[in-house]
């Protein structure tokens, strides 16, 4: 599955991307509530002008792709609970409602169990919107009344990560191919030492990238 960054603009209206700090610390599981939308139509919506609404969130999963919409270390309004630890601790990560459905949750699956291994997280980390604000939310996982599903996404996650063999991965150790150019990297000053295993914003490159030039 092709994992695509296209995030909305600091611009974008409706303080769908306030730019606010975010250390996470769980992921929280939504469903767009539209059949027809796809990972695209989702993010296109976001950005599009006769969108009123303050909602958003970071990743957008369908049959196809994944969309990472906001750095997944800013806070996006997803969770419904204000200034709580779902808009504020958590990754919203919306799984879409068309196409088709097992082969969508066998991406989201694939998804979350990489992001939770990558952070050293069980499952015990994933989160219902319905969590914490009691909203019908992923509405997928909801029927006739009840909760049908949610038990065995996080099962099949579980899953995911005993049978990837990455579980035990340590993020704050660099890898044994990396160690050499991290180590010398930390000791210019480029780097901070921190977070190895993290992705690299291009804003972030543009800082390391003055530090190199400020050397000479
Ligand atoms: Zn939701």
């Amino acid at each position: 599955m092709n994992y695509i960054i296209d995030h909305i603009p600091r611009t974008t209206p409706h303080n769908r991307r306030p730019g606010v700090p975010m250390t996470p610390q769980y992921i929280t599981i939504h469903s767009t509530g539209n059949p027809k939308s796809t990972a695209r139509n989702e993010r296109a919506w976001l950005t599009n002008p006769s969108n009123t609404v303050t909602a958003s969130y970071h990743i957008v999963v369908d049959e196809k792709e994944a969309i990472e919409v906001l750095p997944l270390n800013e806070v996006a309004w997803h969770a419904g609970d204000g200034n709580g630890q779902g808009n504020r601790a958590s990754i919203g990560i919306e799984i879409c409602e068309s196409g088709n459905r097992a082969k969508t949750l066998e991406n989201a699956v694939w998804l979350v169990a990489k992001m939770l291994n990558e952070r050293g997280w069980g499952v015990d980390r994933l989160k219902r919107h319905y969590d914490w604000s009691k909203k019908i939310c992923p509405r997928i996982f909801y029927d006739n009344g009840r909760w049908t599903g949610w038990e065995q996404f996080k099962d099949a996650v579980q899953r995911e990560i005993s049978g990837g063999g990455n579980v035990t991965q340590d993020k704050n150790t660099p890898s044994a191919w990396a160690k050499e150019a991290w180590d010398w990297a930390n000791k210019e000053g480029l780097l901070d030492g921190t977070r190895p295993k993290d992705n690299l914003t291009r804003e972030e490159f543009a800082v390391v990238l003055k530090r190199l030039a400020d050397k000479k």
